[in-house]
């Protein structure tokens, strides 16, 4: 156990004022770190660091801050696997995977963003008119526990690219990983104010933050019904918002589909992180013509993961991040089969060979109709629905029958017919046939899953204000 400062402000590290925390082990229960979490007042303090360094960082030069970034990413990817290493202990992400998506995609993310600003327009003309992007000013970021520092990559620094400046509050659940980032940030040359961290709680200082009126855009990653409560304090402020929320995204498998391909990719698609995921492919919408086989894949594919110790290599699917978060992941399942769902593999029985105090849920797989609970409301755990259909009108209908819409994916053995029901779903991203994720791409929700794009050219642009000048 190690105690930590978990304010960073005005290029300073400091105790917060605010409660006492731990951050917990996903893997064992047992208390990684304890740390002073910030409050209200220093929540102030961060606004006024970052208020008072923005002029200065608005005015530097592209290719200072495209210097900065590189320089960034280049250390985050030295450290991908410490950072790994934390991640697989405070998010429970198996190791084998933690460096990566807590490392090396984090530093390519920088890395795009980098090559995003050095490449963007900043003017341009339409008839008598100059078009200016100038950056918002001050930007606040609130992130969640399940990729931590990808949030930070896709708010935090097209935030800085844009020359905004920036105050940080990640979740007090897994804050160890964005503490790291900001030592990097400090080693890379980040002048002091110009990105400011408060760990706290989000009733403290999570308020604290969007109400703050020097705060002229709000990120925020996390569920639904926060993501309300943000846009709500921020209103009377006019306070820009972007709300990146939760999801109940879907896999639809036509009936000419490879099943051998599209069946163990949707169900990584589900079990990723250990079903934290947003875009998690959490609804495997599939022709009942078909069903018996998908099943079966299904329960030969379970029947194969390891579940267990995150630190471990040989392990496939770890713990969720906490308790609590077990425990809502475990009624949704008991819930669900009350209501009348079918299981295929897993359940909510505990993990025998897992070690004790950790928060682990087994992989498991669900036969559901579309009105059940579970099939329209994020899990965030390795819980996967499985939902027969009768004709491709019915899938698309059904996968467009949450309220969420966040990610997706079609499967046919024709791309054409595939990209044409991929047109046809009321979701951000799509992929079609395992099309694979894509860092430069825009990324944001339809519909409960919020507004507002990351990555790419689209993350960039929500930093600007757009002013026209008339000659
Ligand atoms: P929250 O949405 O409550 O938390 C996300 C972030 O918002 C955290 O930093 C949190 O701080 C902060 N926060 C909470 N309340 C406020 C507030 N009133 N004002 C400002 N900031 C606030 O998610 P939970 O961690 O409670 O998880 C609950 C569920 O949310 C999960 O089961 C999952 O379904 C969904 N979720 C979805 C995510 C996604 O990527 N779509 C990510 C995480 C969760 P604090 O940690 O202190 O509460």
């Amino acid at each position: 156990m190690q105690h930590v400062r978990a304010t960073y402000i005005d290029g300073r590290w400091g105790e917060g004022s605010g409660p006492e925390l731990e951050v917990g082990s996903a893997a064992d229960g047992s208390v990684l770190a304890r740390f002073r979490g910030a409050g209200a007042d220093d929540v102030e303090r961060a606004c006024a660091a970052a208020d008072a360094a923005w002029p200065a960082w608005a005015a530097t030069s592209v290719a200072d801050r495209v210097d900065l970034l590189r320089r960034t990413a280049d250390l985050v990817a030295k450290r991908a696997d410490e950072l790994g290493s934390v991640a697989a202990q405070e998010v429970g992400t198996p190791v084998r995977l933690a460096s990566t998506v807590h490392g090396h995609l984090v530093a390519a993310t920088v890395r795009d963003v980098a090559t995003t600003l050095e490449a963007y327009a900043f003017e341009e003309r339409i008839g008598n008119s100059l078009i200016l992007r100038e950056p918002i000013g001050v930007a606040a970021a609130i992130t969640a526990w399940n990729y931590p520092l990808y949030q930070l990559a896709t708010k935090l620094v097209p935030a800085l690219a844009a020359g905004c400046t920036v105050v940080l509050k990640p979740s007090e659940v897994a804050p160890l990983t964005t503490i790291a980032f900001f030592e990097v940030l400090a080693e890379a040359g980040l002048p002091a104010g110009v990105a400011n961290l408060v760990v706290g709680t989000g009733a403290e200082a999570g308020e604290a933050l969007v109400t703050d009126p020097r705060v002229g855009i709000v990120s925020f990653t996390g569920s639904t019904q926060t993501g309300a409560r943000i846009a709500e304090l921020a209103a009377p402020g006019i306070t820009r918002v972007t709300l990146e929320l939760g999801g109940k995204s879907a896999s639809v498998v036509l009936d000419d589909a490879d099943l051998a391909q599209a069946v163990p990719a949707s169900l990584r698609g589900c079990l990723m992180n250990n079903g934290q995921t947003c875009a998690a492919l959490t609804r495997l919408i599939v022709p009942r013509s078909r069903l018996t086989e998908v099943e079966q894949l299904l329960a030969e594919a379970v029947a194969q993961l390891v579940t267990g110790d995150p630190r471990d290599d040989a392990t496939d699917v770890g713990p969720v991040a906490s308790a609590v978060q077990r425990e809502r992941v475990l009624g949704h399942v008991r819930g669900a089969l009350a209501e009348g769902a079918v299981l295929i593999a897993g359940g909510p029985d505990p993990v025998a060979e897992a070690p004790a105090g950790g928060h682990y849920v087994r992989p498991t797989v669900l036969r559901v109709e579309p009105h059940l609970r579970i099939a329209r409301e994020e899990v965030f755990g390795p819980v996967l629905c499985v939902i027969p259909v009768d004709s491709e009108e019915e899938a698309v209908a059904v996968a467009n029958g949450t309220d969420y819409g966040l990610s997706g994916a079609v499967w046919s053995g024709d791309p054409d017919r595939a990209l044409a029901v991929a047109r046809r779903l009321r979701t951000g991203q799509v992929a079609v046939n395992g099309g694979p994720f894509n860092i430069s791409a825009p990324f944001g929700g339809y519909q409960r899953s919020g507004y507002g794009r990351e990555g790419g050219r689209f993350g960039l642009e929500e930093y600007f204000e757009i002013k026209a000048v008339q000659l």
